[in-house]
């Protein structure tokens, strides 16, 4: 018996996508990181701080998806990037904040919970906010914390695809989803 045809899906998540500003400032860091742990940067306009992971739903769902993330409607906030790690088990050079918002908390719990009550499924890992700088570094015992802090003024939150772009991935902004103004401070 025949297989009916792959319905068409594609790979999503939610992320705060920076302004050019702000993921420049971020990718100032790279080079510094990169001398100290080996590695490859990630591309500066492809930063990104992943919200939640959902990989591939068929494409016929993002409606609806894009639905279930309108009805987030947490306030903005100020997030401040600290300082940089390493991840020995990923391999992975990344930016972080030292001290969570409780907005970003807020904005994560409520997405979480929208999409559960409209039966998306994502990855239930614990939150661990980070944006990926370098990969496949090798690490260092030296001291990371050599850079600028970098602060993003979080207005929206988007949904992206990812979309392999000659050999590596390349990511697609598909919607961008505002946050309720005067949260800061
Ligand atoms: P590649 O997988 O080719 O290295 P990528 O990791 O950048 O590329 P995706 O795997 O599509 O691309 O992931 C998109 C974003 O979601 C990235 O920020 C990635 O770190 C994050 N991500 C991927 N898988 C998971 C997961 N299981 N749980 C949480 N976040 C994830
Ligand atoms: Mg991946």
């Amino acid at each position: 018996m025949s297989q009916p045809p792959d319905k068409p899906t594609a790979r999503v998540f939610f992320a705060l996508w920076p302004t050019e500003a702000e993921s420049g400032a971020l990718a100032a860091w790279q080079m510094p990181l990169k001398q100290l742990c080996g590695g490859r940067a990630v591309l500066g306009k492809t930063l990104h701080l992943t919200l939640a992971f959902l990989g591939g739903i068929e494409q016929i769902r993002l409606e609806s998806l894009i639905r279930a993330a309108q009805e987030v409607r947490t306030e903005d906030f100020e997030l401040c990037f600290d300082g940089a790690h390493f991840w020995g088990r990923n391999h992975i050079v990344y930016a972080a904040p030292d001290h969570v918002p409780p907005q970003l908390v807020r904005l994560t719990g409520a997405l979480e919970q929208s999409l559960d009550t409209h039966g998306f499924k994502f990855d239930q890992h614990e939150f661990k906010p980070h944006i990926t700088l370098l990969r496949n570094a090798r690490g260092t015992n030296a001291e990371l914390n050599v850079m600028q802090p970098v602060h993003w003024q979080v207005m929206d939150f988007a949904l992206a695809e990812s979309v392999p772009q000659g050999g590596v991935m390349g990511y697609r902004v598909l919607a961008r989803f505002p946050l309720k103004t005067g949260g800061f401070g």
